[in-house]
């Protein structure tokens, strides 16, 4: 299983991911993970990757541009595969469960894609994403728990991980 982070803060899933039985899990080659920072595809000479919305209200918004050229860097299917699907961490999407990790696990890549701020300009969420995927009925500050949080649960059920499947 290849992860793919799609984040404005790698370090936190870098730091988070790499310990225990998902470190060795990731030693061992069973699992691999690799962080994209989408500040690095901002168009903006002084890297902002934030808006304001729309049409108004409060907070900012992570802007489309930066979020789908971080996705294009990444989603290059190999040939004859399907798209890689592209998991967005949300508040308003399914509820994770057990169930939805197996089923996950049964895939070789995945993309995880972390909103901030008040979250991500819709119109790249229309474009790209596959499964919004909500870790519960509260609000976060940021994806890259939720994402971890998954990628914990999915990786349990990804043959070689556990000692005793
Ligand atoms: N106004 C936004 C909304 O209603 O979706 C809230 C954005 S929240 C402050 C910032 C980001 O945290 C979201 O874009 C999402 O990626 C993540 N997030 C917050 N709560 C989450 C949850 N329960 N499950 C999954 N992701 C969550």
């Amino acid at each position: 299983m290849k992860y793919h982070i799609l984040t404005l803060f790698p370090e936190m899933i870098e730091q988070g991911m790499h310990t225990s039985i998902l470190g060795r899990a990731i030693n061992n080659g069973y699992i691999s993970l690799e962080t994209t920072n989408i500040r690095d595809f901002s168009a903006n000479k002084f890297n902002r990757v934030d808006d304001y919305p729309y049409g108004g209200g409060a907070g900012m918004l992570m802007q489309a541009q930066p979020v789908y050229d971080a996705w294009k860097a990444v989603a290059k299917p190999a040939e004859g595969k399907k798209p890689v699907r592209v998991l967005f961490m949300s508040p308003q999407g399914k509820t994770f469960s057990q169930e939805m990790a197996k089923e996950l696990a049964q895939e070789e890549e995945l993309i995880f894609l972390c909103g901030h701020y008040e979250g991500i300009d819709e119109r790249v969420i229309e474009e790209i994403v596959t499964d919004p995927v909500s870790i519960g009925d509260y609000v976060l500050t940021g994806g890259e728990l939720p994402a971890m949080v998954m990628i914990d649960a999915i990786s349990r059920m990804v043959p070689g991980v556990l000692k005793n499947e």
